[in-house]
């Protein structure tokens, strides 16, 4: 591709509305435009690379026997209302009606189309397995949409979805696609590594998150340095502390507290450490009904886990005006102590806590020397905290680690979930009717893009890894002269003949213009063609990664060029196999 005739819209200056690096990188290399919040155009040289990841993402869900289709954007409500996941969905689903009234949405997932389809066309245990996959566009209407095809609302997705006949086979099936999706990464030149993950709005029975560690990511991961145990925050279960051998406990006591309404106040006021406080978070649980959750003053709540335990579809904190109506005690004074009218659930943590300080149900005193089971009921014990660094790992014992990280992918094993609700069931050999077993499996082909930016960059521009990147050579004719036009353009037609995906500078621009947009754009082999060099029979070839130089004659350049590509390309597709 000449750049004379190419569109990539370079940006010199910084754009103000990216806040992180590859959301601006994108932007200034000419990638990606927004056209509304959340809603990005693709521009030429952003698709290639969307193109290349979605190859790789081909090559290897076909490898695994997983066939492609397309199903639609736009799905019918009465499918979404078969899974209550219509009101489930709540605002992310973005609904239409059509010319007749008709209610439908815009797929974020497809577990109902796929499912409704295999209901109407799978009847017996010999088409089984089967799984099926497509890369389409789906729709979110995300609550903060932002860091650009990070988090978008209109993304491109690979969605899988498997089916079998027992529990084993989909347990294969899950392994097949989790060691695909670890080639994919490593081929696509990420560094990664896979967490055990919540199954969120999806649902089912296990799942992981595939996660770039990247200081930008949004989801806060811990890990075992010492065994391959990882996961999510939201998912990581803390182990409960030691049973505390039984002492003698001290007399209940109320203390004032003036304005004290946070931790952090009351620890500054009575000089004590933030551990030995207990909070009491209030949830509205129904309408009028309040749920106390104590957690220690050090540690923070787990809504996902809380709500799991409860039941329910979401967890809202209840309004200091519910509180008060029910509590009669002010924010920041509320406490366990005299709410037996309160279901009270608390963190195991709580078990080995004796003589802890909570509020005291009146403005400005707080009450020391609480002890649980003596001074209030405890309706539920249970594992309601986030996992933060140093707990003990579930595995080894020893302390975890934290790391933020960026989800490209994620599957679950759903089991009977969809196929229980919407009745995909198959005959077996003896011509008994089941559930089909599903599993579903999701990578974010934006999303992987900007993860490798976040990934492979310096404060020059983007260093793409060979695998996706946009084009693999960059012809710089740095003089204007035509010795240097003649260079150029036969080693560009030498390069194109041999399938490299080349750009000529050919633009009537200065050295040092070609130089910062060849950078920014990230091409991994820059070629310099300059009179001087050519006066000694030499071009110059920059490895645009580790800034390392090469100096050869002009008739050596395309095979030297060839080879370091296939070398490269072929060097990624073998680490897919550690
Ligand atoms: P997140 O927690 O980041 O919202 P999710 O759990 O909702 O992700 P899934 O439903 O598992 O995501 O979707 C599969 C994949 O699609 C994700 O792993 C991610 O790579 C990608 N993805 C999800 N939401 C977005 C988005 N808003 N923009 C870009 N990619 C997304
Ligand atoms: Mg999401």
């Amino acid at each position: 591709m000449r750049l004379s005739q190419s569109f990539i819209p370079t940006m010199r200056q910084d754009p103000g509305e990216a806040e992180v690096i590859s959301h601006r990188l994108m932007l200034r290399a000419g990638m990606i435009r927004k056209v509304a919040t959340g809603i990005y155009s693709y521009l030429p040289l952003g698709l290639r690379v969307i193109r290349k990841i979605e190859t790789i993402v081909r090559e290897e869900m076909n490898r695994v026997g997983a066939q492609e289709l397309l199903l639609p954007i736009l799905s019918p409500a009465e499918l979404w209302k078969e899974t209550d996941r219509w009101d489930f969905y709540g605002k992310e689903l973005v609904r239409l009606q059509d010319r007749h009234d008709r209610d439908f949405c815009l797929g974020p997932t497809h577990e109902e189309v796929i499912t409704d389809l295999f209901r109407r066309e799978v009847r017996s245990y010999r088409q089984l397995p089967l799984t099926l996959y497509q890369i389409q566009t789906k729709f979110r209407d995300e609550i903060r949409p932002r860091f650009g095809l990070m988090r978008s609302r209109e993304f491109i997705m690979k969605d899988a979805y498997s089916f079998d006949r027992d529990e084993a086979g989909a347990q294969q099936n899950y392994q097949r696609m989790y060691d695909a999706y670890c080639r994919i990464f490593s081929r696509t030149g990420l560094q990664f590594r896979p967490v055990e993950a919540d199954t969120g709005l999806i649902g089912g029975i296990s799942s992981h998150e595939f996660m770039v560690l990247a200081n930008t990511g949004e989801e806060l991961i811990v890990f075992d340095p010492d065994s391959p145990y990882a996961a999510n925050v939201e998912r990581a279960e803390v182990v409960p502390p030691p049973a505390q051998e039984p002492s003698e406990l001290k007399p209940l006591e109320k203390v004032s507290t003036p304005n004290a309404k946070s931790v952090e106040d009351l620890c500054a006021l009575l000089n004590i450490e933030a551990s030995r406080v207990v909070k009491t978070l209030f949830y509205q649980t129904a309408e009028d009904t309040i749920t106390g959750v104590l957690i220690r003053g050090d540690h923070q709540a787990n809504e996902i886990k809380i709500q799991r335990f409860l039941g329910l579809h979401d967890l809202t904190l209840a309004s200091p005006e519910l509180v008060a109506k029910i509590t009669t005690a002010p924010v920041g004074f509320v406490g366990p102590v005299g709410l037996s009218h309160v279901r009270i659930l608390a963190d195991n943590a709580i078990a080995a806590l004796t003589d802890f300080i909570v509020g005291g149900n009146e403005p400005d005193v707080h009450l020391l020397n609480v002890n649980a089971t003596r001074d209030f009921a405890v309706h539920d014990w249970g594992d309601f905290r986030q996992a933060q660094a140093g707990d003990p790992s579930p595995r080894t014992g020893n302390p975890l680690q934290t790391a933020r990280g960026i989800e490209v992918g994620h599957i679950f094993l759903l089991g009977t979930k969809y196929s229980e609700k919407m009745g995909a069931t198959f005959l077996d050999a003896g011509g008994d009717s089941h559930p089909v077993i599903m599993g579903c499996y999701g990578i974010g082909i934006g999303r992987i893009a900007a993860a490798a930016i976040e990934q492979n960059h310096d404060e020059k521009g983007i260093c793409w890894p060979m695998p996706i990147a946009p084009y693999q050579a960059q012809i710089l004719p740095v003089t204007s002269s035509e010795a240097v036009r003649l260079a150029s353009e036969q080693l560009y037609d030498e390069l194109c003949q041999h399938n490299i995906e080349v750009l000529l500078d050919d633009r009537n621009e200065r050295g040092g213009v070609k130089f910062n947009d060849a950078d920014m754009i990230g091409t991994p082999y820059h070629i310099i063609i300059g009179d001087k060099g050519l006066a000694r029979n030499t071009l110059e070839i920059k490895d645009r990664k580790t800034g390392e130089k090469v100096l050869l004659p002009p008739d050596q350049v395309t095979a030297w060029i060839k080879n370091a590509v296939t070398q490269e390309l072929v060097r990624s597709k073998r680490k897919e196999k550690e």
